[in-house]
């Protein structure tokens, strides 16, 4: 794997390397993803190899210009309230955390959908990716750079410890500022339905354009892997407290002598628990804050070799319903554990 900076020139050797069909781990504002062309078949087969990511997981396309959305996806095909809504999510949420999921072009390979008559778009706002994607082909398929089913990767490190040289180039440009993965809707048949919460948070978007229905609500929903019960998990198992329930696991933790991997999702409670250590989520108590370092920490908790982590729910709004979806799959043992 080789490291590149965020420089215009290194942009530019990034983009190329797509464009040859090779793969490149790239910064977006919500994750490392793992990048490259959604039309060529060979960097799709690499993309699933690398991450030993299973075929029926389909990928998302990463666009940087709002038209090239019509070369990947069918909007025209829909009815008019939906083509409405599409428009007033994209005008006013993209570039950004949203993924937004559309009748398919029959150009775009099947591997990318994972043979699905619909496709995943976005487009990121992080200006590293933004450039990337325009140097390249344009259309950038980037699932998260990390193996399936691990904590995804929000800084370089992440990826080249988990990626090594499955990859032939990382671009490095700083941790990411949002931390959880896009919010992937389902634009294909109303009512809009959220397959995944994440970083646009569904209040936002019902503001935009009225109520949205739950993934779990729905009874003919399509198959969206990203909502495998088991994903984004630590290898050491982790369980999810409310903050009463934190607070009195590690009283009796402390009554028993023995000290456990605390995770606190703000600094009150850890001051509360009188627990010397421990990892706090967010200093001020935001979900934003809190988002931005979950995986990050995740990742260090993870190599303490601790039988356990006891990690503390993020209050149900915002962002923070994002963070609680990711935990509560990371508590989920995996079939092969
Ligand atoms: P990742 O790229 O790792 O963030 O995961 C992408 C996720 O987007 C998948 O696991 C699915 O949940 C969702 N997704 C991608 N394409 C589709 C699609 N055509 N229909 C429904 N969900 C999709
Ligand atoms: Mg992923």
């Amino acid at each position: 794997m080789k490291r590149l900076s965020s420089t215009d020139a290194d942009l530019r050797t990034a983009g190329k390397a797509i464009k040859d069909g090779l793969l490149v781990a790239f910064p977006t504002e919500t994750v490392y993803g793992l990048g490259g062309d959604g039309f060529n078949r060979s960097a799709l087969a690499r993309i699933f190899q690398a991450k030993r990511r299973p075929r029926f997981d389909p990928l998302i396309i990463h666009i940087a210009e709002i038209d090239t959305l019509d070369r990947i996806g069918c909007r025209d095909a829909l009815p008019r309230s939906l083509q409405e809504k599409i428009t007033v999510l994209t005008k006013t949420l993209w570039p950004g955390p949203l993924t937004l999921v559309l009748p398919k072009r029959p150009e775009v390979p099947d591997l990318a959908t994972s043979g699905l008559n619909t496709v995943a778009v976005r487009f990121p706002s992080h200006p590293a990716a933004m450039k990337l994607i325009a140097y390249s082909t344009g259309a950038v398929a980037a699932p998260s750079a990390n193996p399936f089913g691990y904590l995804s990767p929000t800084r370089a490190e992440h990826v080249e410890k988990l990626l090594g040289d499955a990859v032939d180039f990382i671009v490095d440009a700083g941790p990411a500022d949002i931390g959880v993965e896009s919010t992937v809707l389902d634009l294909t048949q109303e009512p809009v339905r959220l397959l995944r919460p994440g970083g646009t948070p569904r209040e936002k978007i019902e503001s935009l354009i009225g109520k949205i229905e739950s993934r779990e609500k729905a009874t003919d929903a399509p198959r969206s892997p990203g909502m495998l019960k088991s994903h984004y998990a630590p290898r050491t198992p982790l369980v999810l407290l409310t903050r009463e329930q934190l607070l009195e696991q590690i009283a009796v933790d402390r009554d028993a002598g023995r000290s456990r991997a605390y995770l606190f999702f703000d600094q009150e409670t850890r001051e509360e628990s009188g627990a010397v250590d421990g990892f706090v989520l967010s200093r001020g108590g935001g979900c934003a804050e809190a988002a931005a370092s979950l995986f990050d920490v995740l990742h260090q908790m993870d190599g303490l070799s601790a039988d356990c982590i006891y990690a503390q729910r993020a209050p149900e709004r915002g962002l923070g319903a994002a963070i609680n979806d990711r935990l509560s799959r990371a508590s989920m043992r995996r079939e092969d554990d």
